[in-house]
């Protein structure tokens, strides 16, 4: 199985547009803050580089990493740890970044672990949203679009490890 570059679903300049305007309000609502932006390895770095670069704020950035899919195009329902945060949140205003939410379950794990350590407050931003696919309900802050129940690649979001530097978010094809 392969998959190959198909219909680009959100443009570069959408991301641009779009990724800026999160960071203004992700800005105006942390003014008075030093929030930590905890990035979910690997599919979300591209997107957490481009969005603290138009935050106008003080703010942390830590990473950690989970497994939920086996490299192919579905999730695997199992979700592990496999690096965690540097950071004590403790007190502290976190911002999930996540590059897309599809069934729920990887960020409702995140969630639920990062809750026991009592930060002051937790919110979820999202680049991607793909709702036809949700199996668990979790509150999401800040979206950045909402996608069709579609494989998507590109901007951080991988197949097999590849695809991740596309500029703009494409329907991954499967060819058998
Ligand atoms: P969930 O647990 O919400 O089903 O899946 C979350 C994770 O699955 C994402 O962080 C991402 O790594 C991966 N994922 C979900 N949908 C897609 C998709 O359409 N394309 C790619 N490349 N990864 C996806």
């Amino acid at each position: 199985m392969a998959v190959r570059i198909g219909k680009i679903l959100i443009t570069e300049d959408d991301i641009k547009r779009r990724v800026a305007e999160l960071g203004e309000e992700i800005s105006r609502d942390y003014a008075d803050t030093t929030p930590v932006l905890v990035s979910v390895l690997k599919g979300g770095i591209i997107f957490l580089a481009d969005l603290v670069r138009e935050l106008k704020i003080l703010h942390e950035i830590d990473f950690m990493s989970v497994s939920s899919y086996n490299g192919g195009t579905e999730s695997s329902g199992v979700v592990r740890i496999l690096q965690d945060l540097s950071i004590n949140i403790e007190g502290e205003d976190v911002i999930i970044v996540e590059d897309i939410v599809d069934s729920g379950l990887t960020l409702d794990y995140i969630r639920s672990i990062l809750l026991a350590r009592h930060p002051k407050t937790l919110r979820i931003c999202t680049l991607l949203d793909k709702k036809p696919k949700r199996e668990i309900e979790v509150p999401i802050d800040y979206i950045g679009f909402e996608i069709p129940d579609e494989f998507v690649i590109g901007y951080g979001l991988d197949y097999e490890q590849k695809y991740r530097n596309l500029p703009y978010i494409a329907i991954g094809v499967v060819d058998d």
